[in-house]
């Protein structure tokens, strides 16, 4: 029996980005964006056979950088429409057009911390019911006002629910009614629940859950940051080392930084020897293999590249495990060239391509007291440690 789920990431919606012009569920949550903690909750999920997200045609750069590097029954996006209703028709068109699944389960790409157990509770109403949707009581006393904001009445709250997502239908039911009210001109629907009862199918509540909500206002992004500060985690350790020979040249990639020397680095890329260090650090912090597996040198595609992609490639697959990058600590092995003069610039640079601050990256360097193959002027070591935590 194959359950899709139909992630909704087609708003514009911007109050929660404090930050910049980011729509909501592109906002950086506990180190990546919300939409990649929804993507990675559902993939999880053995039950979910296939995950259909809309997105707004603009966000396309966004989707690929949520979605990188979460494994599972991903289906290229689709761009959604000029509303909510909109879009989710566009996401069951295509689903449709593929192959067709039993049910959907249709979710806010703005709810990061639905539940196994929520999404759990929506599938197994589905034996019974054609549409189940989370929802939670209304614990507070509910009030109309009128004019100046004056309370008129006390609303009884019994028997009132708060919908949430997952919203969960027959695939077939919930595209005929959505297609109805498309043809019909209706587009004021708010939720999928709300067109299915228009359509007289039978809507059941299941129960949902108080973490569950959706990231509206700047408030509930703290909250949520609030929240994702208290996920358990923990932290790994990496490290790293490199070694280049000298060859004729006039300047050293060093971090980032070119310094001008009497000779160069030989190698297939730039060479910057302190950069594959910490390549292979933050790829060993994470236990994904290092960087001759991932960029071999074989490849004629790595010749004479710039290194920070190799860095911005780690950084990468750090984030999408929900990883954060703590601090790293490079030290550099050289009798020359002298590294003091530019270790402000290769502090900064570093910092930039990891996203975080100066204070968070070591750069030291050291002679061997002319010993060895360094001492002798023959190359250049680099060491690098990286501490990351991920969630536990
Ligand atoms: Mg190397």
């Amino acid at each position: 029996m194959a359950i899709a789920a139909l992630i909704v990431a087609a708003g514009r919606g911007t109050r929660a980005d404090a930050a910049g012009p980011l729509p909501k569920q592109y906002a950086m949550l506990g180190g990546r964006p919300v939409l990649a903690h929804v993507l990675a909750r559902f993939a999880a999920d053995p039950a979910i056979t296939a995950i259909q997200t809309v997105i707004h045609p603009d966000d396309r750069a966004l989707y690929d950088q949520a979605s990188a590097g979460v494994c599972g029954p991903l289906l290229p996006p689709v761009a959604g429409g000029a509303s909510r209703q909109a879009s989710v028709l566009a996401g069951l068109e295509a689903l449709a057009r593929h192959n067709t699944p039993s049910k959907v389960l249709i979710h806010d790409a703005a709810r990061p911390f639905v539940g196994s157990d929520c999404v759990g509770r929506v599938i197994t109403a589905l034996d019974h019911h054609t549409s189940a949707i989370s929802a939670i009581a209304i614990a507070d006393t509910l009030k109309r006002t009128g004019a100046g904001g004056i309370v008129e009445s006390t609303v009884d709250r019994a028997g009132l629910w708060q919908a949430q997502t997952p919203q969960g239908f027959g695939f077939q039911e919930i595209l005929d009614a959505h297609r109805k009210a498309d043809a019909k001109g209706l587009h004021s629907f708010t939720d999928d629940a709300a067109i299915a009862e228009w359509a007289g199918l039978e809507v059941a509540l299941v129960m949902g859950s108080a973490d569950n909500f959706k990231i509206t206002t700047p408030e509930d992004m703290a909250r949520a940051e609030r929240m994702m500060a208290a996920l358990p985690s923990e932290t790994r350790v990496g490290s790293g080392f490199d070694v280049h020979r000298f060859t004729p040249g006039n300047h050293v990639w060093l971090c980032g930084v070119r310094i001008a020397h009497t000779h160069a680095l030989e190698g297939h890329s730039d060479a910057d020897v302190a950069l594959h260090a910490l390549t292979d650090a933050l790829l060993g912090a994470i236990g994904d293999g290092d960087i001759g597996q991932h960029f071999p040198p074989s490849d004629p595609k790595w010749k004479g590249a710039a290194s920070r992609l190799f860095v911005e490639d780690a950084v990468r697959r750090v984030a999408a495990r929900g990883g954060r990058i703590v601090n790293v600590d490079i030290t550099i092995l050289a009798e020359e060239p002298k590294i003091g003069p530019h270790r402000a610039e290769m502090q900064a640079a570093v910092a930039s391509l990891l996203a975080i601050s100066p204070d968070r990256i070591g750069i030291k360097a050291t002679t061997t007291e002319q010993l060895g193959f360094t001492g002798r002027r023959e190359g250049i070591v680099a060491m690098a440690t990286a501490s990351v935590t991920l969630p536990a």
